[in-house]
């Protein structure tokens, strides 16, 4: 059994993240065959991810707050509190805060057997797709 200290939140880079975002790691990469990636994500209102998409897909937990979630040519959709997003392999896609409102969710993804990259980013996500209707 491991017992990990507490890492320091980790500022949310810019060409991956629009407006304040930060992570808590919460599980990081084991020795094979563990893939797990966990990450704590929280989003100031207005913040969100850049275009992206997981080579193994990705499943988000909502835990505080409100969100918005969108897939490529799709609606913008809003998340809250105990609702889960599967995202599936390769699709391209962006989540972050409402405007007017904090979001927290947990991001769990796998890593790739290869050590390919996990996840492929994209451009930003401009004002007119963040206030789609
Ligand atoms: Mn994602």
């Amino acid at each position: 059994m491991q017992i990990e200290p507490k890492q320091s939140s980790v500022k949310g880079p810019a060409p991956m993240f629009t407006g304040d975002v930060y992570y808590d790691v919460i599980a990081a990469p084991k020795p094979e065959p563990s893939r797990m990636r966990v990450n704590s994500v929280h989003f100031c209102p207005g913040a969100r991810t850049a275009w992206h998409c997981h080579a193994v897909g990705q499943t988000l937990y909502v835990t505080e707050g409100v969100g918005l979630v969108q897939a490529r040519d799709g609606d913008v959709i809003e998340i809250r509190p105990g609702q889960t997003v599967y995202t599936p392999p390769g699709e391209w896609h962006w989540h972050g805060a409402t405007p007017t409102d904090f979001m927290t969710h947990l991001a769990m993804w796998e890593a790739q057997e290869n050590g390919e990259p996990e996840t492929t980013w994209g451009e930003q996500v401009t004002e007119t797709d963040y206030h789609r209707p």
